[in-house]
């Protein structure tokens, strides 16, 4: 299940979400942006309510249940997704399930309320009367028809029994009406029986597919379509299918992510083992599940068919079979505030197993969970850093490496594509690379500033660590003559005592005194400061290593109308306006 949203509306109920966010396991707390620092802000509870409902997470509210009925209110017409909604009251007096009764809502509102030692708002009578919802199977199981299900229900509540056929112990503690000679039965199967119309069928996720290689399917069909066919040939439910296993030298091969998008499932992979004999039987999609499925199991196989399924007694635990593709992802952060993260980046988070990147920036990235492994490093090591992410990811794990501001400006993700360029090892080439932009010191400076980025800019890392400072001069020189608006980063620091004043000489030459200058240092962090100044009056002093440094053009201008803020721009015209 996703991990649960957990809105507040003020610091007074920030304690209480902390203790349901600690139970639930990658879940964040979402805050009134005005009133209460959180890890999301939001800024109107209404338009934050029916935006996470529409995409189907999972609400805890701690505010009345009148308020989050009104805001989803419009969207309940559409019957599409129904995540759980619960309304908890601030002081944990009560939790009252709303909406999503077939997405666990109660279930939900029984753990919170073990967890705060009340008793949950229950209001379902199937639920009421059997202790728990026939029609929501725990994890690893799915209800076949829904609609046939609530027939099922109402049946029982009006006093029939049923019969229960297959292994259904999470019922063990449920008090259903049982009866042997019952004319209704609950089935737990992985195949479409030919049970009684009123059965309930709940099928088992038991069921892996192994696929030989690619090149095995018959052309004109996907291997989805095989899949599925081969699923019909064997009377096995669509809904029974539990992941697609395929051969480790196959895991960069687009037809198989194909396929497991398409049917909705995971996909792993293995090594398939080497087989004794040169039997037909011994065809890659059988060894494969005879190295990595630990657990007894059927195979059915139509003999020629590219798939194989086996069959388990139980649901079989994903997670263990094979490995997965592993994923890296190198993201930005932006300037160090939550609202200047973009949302990829933030789910890139969530998902992530392994989090690495230099202290500073995985601190600003954070909080995780306990699952979540953290790597931190020093700033300097960032091929090594870029290895390390390279070698979990190709192991299966999700690796997100953490730059500041956008990755790619002058930040990891070049470190990342370097690494991969010059290893030449085929498994990190098949490891699933993303990298997501994030907003850059320049452009959040700028922001604050109003618009110095208005017209043609450059922008220019002042560090000599990684090249010469030759190299330095002669592009400052010529963005400077080509009348760039330029941003600076890396301007300054320690080891680099003399750099700056040097190379604000060279501007000069080419560059009026009054030319405007802004001076943004840890903009969107604690404390954070914007300046705007001009070059004849910018000493060096003013600027350390967390400031960002743009130099505006002849056009860049600034304005104050009566005596409030001052508004840096450079026009978007040339020249003539
Ligand atoms: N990838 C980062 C830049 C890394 S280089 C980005 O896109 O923003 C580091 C330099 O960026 C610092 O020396 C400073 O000049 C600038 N910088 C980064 N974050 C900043 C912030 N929050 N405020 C001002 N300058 C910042």
């Amino acid at each position: 299940m996703t991990s649960p949203a957990i809105v507040i509306l003020g610091a007074s109920a920030l304690a209480l979400a902390r203790r349901v966010q600690a139970r639930y396991p990658g879940s964040q707390v979402h805050g009134l942006a005005e009133r209460v620092e959180a890890d999301v802000r939001y800024t109107e509870l209404g338009v934050h309510l029916r935006e996470l409902y529409a995409r189907g997470t999972p609400i805890v509210a701690l505010c009345a249940a009148g308020i989050v009925i009104r805001c989803v209110a419009p969207l309940l017409a559409n019957k599409g997704v129904e995540p759980p909604v619960l309304a908890l009251a601030e002081d944990g007096s009560a939790v009252v399930p709303l909406l999503g009764g077939l997405a666990g809502v109660n279930a939900m509102a029984r753990e919170i309320a073990t967890m705060l030692d009340i008793a949950p708002a229950i209001t379902t009578s199937g639920e009421l009367r059997f202790g728990t919802c026939v029609l929501n199977p725990p994890h690893g199981y799915a209800l076949a028809d829904l609609a046939q299900g609530k027939r099922f229900v109402s049946d029982l509540l009006a006093g029939e029994a049923t019969r229960i056929e297959g292994n259904a112990s999470w019922l063990d503690d449920a008090s259903l009406p049982r009866a042997q000679s019952a004319r209704l039965a609950i089935r737990v199967t992985p195949f479409i029986t030919v049970g009684g119309p009123d059965d309930l069928l709940i099928h088992p996720r038991s069921v892996v597919a192994a696929v030989g290689t690619a090149s095995d399917v018959a052309a004109g069909a996907t291997i989805a379509e095989h899949i599925v066919s081969a699923l019909e040939a064997h009377k096995l439910a669509r809904s029974s299918l539990a992941m697609l296993l395929a051969p480790l030298d196959r895991i960069g091969d687009a037809a198989f992510a194909d396929a497991a998008r398409t049917l909705d499932v995971p996909l792993r992979f293995a090594e398939p083992g080497t087989s004794g004999s040169t039997d037909e039987s011994e065809e890659i999609h059988h060894r494969l599940l005879a190295t990595a499925l630990h657990v007894p199991h059927d195979v059915l196989h139509h003999s020629g068919s590219p798939i194989a399924l086996a069959v388990a007694a139980a649901p079989v635990d994903t997670a263990h079979i094979g490995q997965a593709r592993g994923r890296l992802t190198v993201i930005g952060i932006g300037p160090g505030c939550a609202e200047l993260m973009v949302p990829a980046a933030r789910d890139a988070l969530a998902e992530a197993t392994d989090i690495l990147g230099y202290a500073t920036y995985v601190k600003m990235a954070g909080p995780f969970r306990d699952d979540q492994q953290v790597h931190r490093s020093d700033n300097r090591e960032e091929l090594q850093r870029a290895r390390h992410a390279f070698e979990l990811a190709s192991a299966g794990r999700a690796a997100v490496v953490v730059s500041s501001g956008d990755p790619g400006v002058f930040a990891m993700a070049a470190a990342v594509l370097e690494a991969l360029e010059t290893s030449g090892n085929p498994r990190w080439a098949a490891v699933e690379l993303n990298i997501v932009p994030g907003v850059s010191a320049a452009m959040a400076t700028a922001a604050q500033a109003g618009a110095p980025l208005g017209h043609d800019f450059c922008m220019l890392s002042l560090s000599d660590n990684l090249k010469p400072w030759s190299i330095i001069e002669a592009r400052l020189r010529h963005a400077a003559e080509a009348d760039l608006v330029m941003a600076f980063y890396n301007p300054t620091s320690h080891a680099r005592p003399w750099q700056l004043d040097r190379a604000l000489d060279i501007v000069r030459a080419y560059r009026a005194p009054a030319t405007r200058v802004v001076l943004g240092r840890d903009i969107g962090r604690p404390g954070g400061a914007l300046t705007t100044t001009t070059l004849g009056k910018l000493r060096a002093s003013d600027v350390d290593m967390r400031t960002m440094v743009i130099v505006g053009s002849s056009t860049t201008r600034g304005f104050a109308r009566d005596g409030e803020r001052e508004w840096v721009y450079t026009p978007r015209w040339y020249g003539q306006p």
